[in-house]
């Protein structure tokens, strides 16, 4: 089978030219990263699993009308998107401290904010994403005021969305990362929604007991991150009732051997 040609490979995606101009597909890899790829390993099935939760979420928030890359999923790695000019700022939106806040400002994991916050980082792997401000957004010229307003109203639509989405199956939503790009027609960029929503960018625990259901599983050695997802996944009713993660898996083991 004919390779399409690679534009971009990340740390947990790959981005192919896609069919039509415009377009790319994005593969999602089973490979996991953490502290600045310092820490690297495998999920087995996670690329799967969080093609199918991005898919879930992106197409619940364009119902929203919040605009996104996502235009289908193709298999069960691949999804077909809107081609985007990146803007390099991770936003983070938080509710409940935990990670980079709590060490950085010595804030106990798990405390409720008072009132959400939402950050910005520069995306620069040779810098560690260095925290930034509006002003350095502004002064540096990573996207214009304008763009940076509708990027926080979309950012606050996207996490009143999801907390109630997470809050709906149990699932407290204490963080997450969203990454913007923009989208240009005839002369004119909208920013829109890129990149994914999955396990790897949020920080989910579940309502009752804490435990965590996303990357921290990785990141602090707690083991589980398959069945964490995959608990994510099944909550959101992406999984039929009583499958098994080997279920998934299987189905995946079985396009390959098709050469899909
Ligand atoms: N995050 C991410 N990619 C990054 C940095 C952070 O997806 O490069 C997500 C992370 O999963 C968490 C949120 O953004 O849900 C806030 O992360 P934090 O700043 O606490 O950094 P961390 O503790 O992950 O280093």
């Amino acid at each position: 089978m004919s390779r399409r040609r690679q534009i971009y490979e990340g740390k947990a995606k790959i981005l192919y030219e896609g069919p039509e101009p415009g377009t790319l597909i994005q593969y999602f890899k089973d490979d996991a990263t953490a502290f600045n790829a310092l820490k690297k390993g495998t999920i087995n099935g996670k690329g799967v699993i969080n093609n199918r939760i991005s898919e879930h979420v992106f197409t619940l928030l364009s119902h929203i009308n919040v605009p996104t890359h996502f235009i289908r999923r193709l298999n069960m790695r691949e999804q077909l998107v809107r081609q985007v000019e990146i803007i390099p700022i991770e936003v983070v939106v938080r509710n409940v401290a935990a990670g980079s806040i709590s060490k950085r400002l010595g804030i106990e994991e798990g405390t409720q904010l008072p009132r959400t916050i939402i950050e910005y980082y520069y995306k620069d792997d040779a810098l560690g994403d260095p925290l930034i401000s509006e002003e350095h957004i502004a002064c540096f010229g990573w996207a214009s005021p304008e763009e940076m307003h509708d990027i926080a109203d979309m950012a606050i639509r996207i996490n009143d969305f999801m907390c109630g989405m997470f809050a709906g199956i149990g699932i407290r939503l204490v963080d997450f990362k969203l990454e913007f790009g923009r989208f240009w027609e005839n002369d004119f960029a909208r920013v829109i929604l890129a990149d994914e929503i999955s396990p790897d960018g949020c920080r989910l625990w579940d309502l009752t007991t804490g435990e965590k259901l996303d990357k921290d599983r990785f990141r602090q050695d707690l083991g589980g991150e398959v069945e964490a997802y995959q608990e994510v996944a099944r909550r959101l009713g992406l999984l039929p009732e009583g499958s098994e993660e080997s279920d998934v898996l299987d189905l995946d083991t079985h396009r390959k051997k098709r050469g899909k």
